[in-house]
């Protein structure tokens, strides 16, 4: 019954994270961010497109949401800290 519940979680989070990107999109990025996104849809000469601000503007918001949550779970900040740097170890390891 419980893997039934994790799919369910599993199909719902997928649903509503597409939603969201589809809109984030759709009105922000082709709203008032177009002028960070026009480059994206129209090629210009260079390695770098204004575009990629998005990274920046997407990961920060995330890092903060995971390291917040480290110090929830953790009660501090060189706890949380610790935590973060042996969770990442392993993924560099296999980014190698
Ligand atoms: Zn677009």
């Amino acid at each position: 019954m419980i893997v039934v519940l994790f799919i369910l979680v599993l199909l719902a989070t997928f649903l509503v994270m597409e939603g969201v990107t589809w809109c984030t999109h759709r009105f922000v990025m082709h709203g008032f961010l177009w002028i960070l996104h026009k480059d994206h849809h129209q090629v210009e000469p260079g390695f770098f497109e204004k575009n990629d601000a998005f990274f920046v503007i997407f990961a920060i918001p995330s890092m903060l949401l995971i390291f917040s949550e480290l110090l929830i779970m953790f009660g501090g900040c060189r706890q949380s800290a610790l935590a973060l740097w042996r969770m990442a170890l392993p993924i560099s390891w296999f980014m190698m």
